[in-house]
């Protein structure tokens, strides 16, 4: 018998405590909890927004109106949202020395406002727009109305400076992301469902690496079968709180989500 006795949680908490050198890396489902839909599954984004439609940079520079239909309902979105329980979860582990970064599939902002330093954001941040013929940069607030094209200074669309479908990967997140993954003791995979390469790349990087994987999602994954030693099948918040309880025991306080932004 294992010396955590079988228990995935237990046997989780033993990894990262042992290891103090997890890595995470999120997607839409982490932020599911503070209300922004994910884009696959019953309640997702692209049952109403076709991707090949909506998400490509080829139909944002073809009819930018139509694509910030989409845009303008995330913005607003995400706008509105604050971090949830399994944020604020990735904050503590940070703070306990447990965790070395967060990349993050997310555009949101979440895990900076629930206290993350170190956050790589792989597909970039709705709070920048930028313009795509002069490449000027903007606040999303300050030039983001709902219902208009937001415009450049120099009378160009603006778009948020977030990866559309055929647009690369910003190459400095790309670089720090594979190097954590290469780095890491731990990776824990947390609300993604690695369909979007090459985010869905940088478990493998980290398992060739030596790193222990460990899912965390309500849903098996083509992970789940291939890469992943631990499945902790449940919300993100739930089993942040259970592994929390776990490194720190005779403390049950779980995270709270932390106050809005
Ligand atoms: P996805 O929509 O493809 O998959 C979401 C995954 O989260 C699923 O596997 C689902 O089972 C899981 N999930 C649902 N609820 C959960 C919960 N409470 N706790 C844990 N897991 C949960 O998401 P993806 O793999 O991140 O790919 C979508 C792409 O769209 C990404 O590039 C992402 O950046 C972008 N996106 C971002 C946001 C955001 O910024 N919040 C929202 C939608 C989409
Ligand atoms: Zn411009």
């Amino acid at each position: 018998m294992r010396p955590d006795g079988g228990d995935p949680i237990r046997e989780a908490a033993r990894l990262l405590a042992e290891r103090r050198n997890a890595v995470a890396l999120t997607g839409a489902g982490i932020s599911v909890e503070s209300g922004i839909p994910s884009f696959r599954g019953s309640q997702g984004m692209w049952g109403k927004y076709d991707p090949m439609e909506y998400a490509t940079l080829h139909a944002f520079m073809q009819s930018p109106r139509k694509v910030w239909e989409m845009l303008s309902e995330m913005v607003s979105v995400c706008g509105f949202a604050a971090p949830n329980a399994a944020h604020a979860g990735l904050s503590a582990l940070e703070k306990m020395g447990v965790l070395r970064a967060v990349i993050t599939q997310n555009v949101d902002g979440l895990h900076q406002a629930a206290g993350s330093h170190r956050v790589i954001e792989y597909h970039g941040n709705l709070d920048e727009l930028i313009c795509v013929y002069c490449w000027k940069r903007y606040p999303t607030r300050d030039r983001w109305t709902p219902g208009a094209v937001p415009r450049c200074d120099c009378g160009e669309t603006l778009k948020p400076n977030v990866v559309l479908f055929g647009e690369p990967i910003p190459w400095l997140a790309q670089e720090q992301a594979e190097e954590e993954a290469s780095a890491c003791g731990v990776l824990l995979v947390i609300g993604t469902s690695a369909q979007v390469s090459p985010a869905c790349d940088i478990p493998r990087i980290a398992k060739e690496s030596g790193a222990a994987i460990i899912e965390i999602n309500p849903e098996p994954t083509s992970l789940t079968e291939s890469v992943t030693d631990i499945h902790l099948r449940g919300s993100a918040s739930e089993i942040l709180r259970l592994l929390l309880k776990e490194l720190s025991p005779g403390n049950d306080a779980s995270p709270s989500a932390p106050p809005g932004r």
